[in-house]
């Protein structure tokens, strides 16, 4: 499904913060990335969707290398892969409703009440979703307007609206209470089980890594130190 082969990344000021990253995430696998602050998580997830340009390696989502697109064969390649920020990156003047459509549309729309331009098929599979996260009856309130695992829950929706083959998910939970953070980590792990999604989750918080994900990637200084499911993670620690 994603392949990475030899992924590195050396930024401009000198910076090595990926060295030759081989990674194969399965169908339907949800993997935690952890490693202590600089490791290169951040620029790992980022480099998939090059939101971060790569230095050199292959990234392969099923059949196209999307370290070799170009502006815009990427920009149709970009849909196939859903985001999930840390800070939700919310649209705040929106409702609810239309920040999970503007995920389907892969832009933010400017013109209001855009809701009426989408098929009634699109708006339906939006409010299934965000019955699916528990939200139905927050489908009107703007963004705003809700606590942060309710904004998250949106994050997840508007991400799954856009009908993505794989999850690249950004320290969800480091803006969430640890109570919150499970009940999001649930949620997210479920929902990738039932569809058989593919993630990668940056994760901070090991013990939460190791409660909810089925296999661990480490990375340490830009490599791959430990790769393997969640119980090998405490005999090596
Ligand atoms: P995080 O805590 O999420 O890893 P950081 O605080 O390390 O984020 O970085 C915040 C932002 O600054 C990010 O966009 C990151 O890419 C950028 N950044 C991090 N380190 C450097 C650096 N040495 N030079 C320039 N930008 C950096
Ligand atoms: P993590 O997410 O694990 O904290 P990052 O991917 O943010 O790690 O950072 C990995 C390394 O790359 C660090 O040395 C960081 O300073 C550097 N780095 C991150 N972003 C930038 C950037 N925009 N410019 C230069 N160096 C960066």
């Amino acid at each position: 499904m994603l392949t990475l082969d030899g992924l590195s990344k050396t930024y401009k000021t000198g910076d090595t913060a990926l060295s030759d990253v081989t990674l194969s995430v399965p169908k339907g696998q949800i993997i935690g990335l952890i490693g202590p602050s600089g490791a290169g998580k951040s620029t790992l997830i980022r480099c998939i969707n090059r939101l971060v340009e790569p230095t050199s390696g292959k990234i392969m989502l099923g059949d196209v290398n999307l370290a070799s697109l170009g502006k815009s064969d990427l920009r149709q390649q970009r849909r196939r892969i859903g985001m999930i920020f840390q800070e939700y990156a919310l649209v705040e003047r929106l409702t609810v409703m239309e920040n999970v459509l503007s995920g389907r549309l892969g832009y933010v729309p400017f013109w209001r009440s855009f809701l009426r331009r989408f098929p009634a098929t699109d708006i339906q599979r939006a409010y299934q979703l965000l019955d699916r996260v528990g939200l139905m009856e927050h489908a009107d309130k703007r963004a705003d307007a809700l606590s942060g695992g309710q904004r998250q829950r949106v994050g997840i929706a508007r991400a799954l609206a856009q009908g993505p083959e794989l999850l690249l998910v950004d320290e969800p939970t480091a803006s969430l209470d640890p109570k919150t953070s499970r009940q999001i980590m649930r949620l997210l792990t479920e929902i990738c089980s039932e569809r058989g999604l593919p993630a990668i989750v940056n994760i901070h918080d090991v013990p939460l890594a190791q409660q909810f994900m089925q296999r661990i990637v480490g990375l340490r200084a830009g490599r791959v130190v430990f790769d393997g499911p969640p119980d090998m993670l405490t005999r090596e620690a």
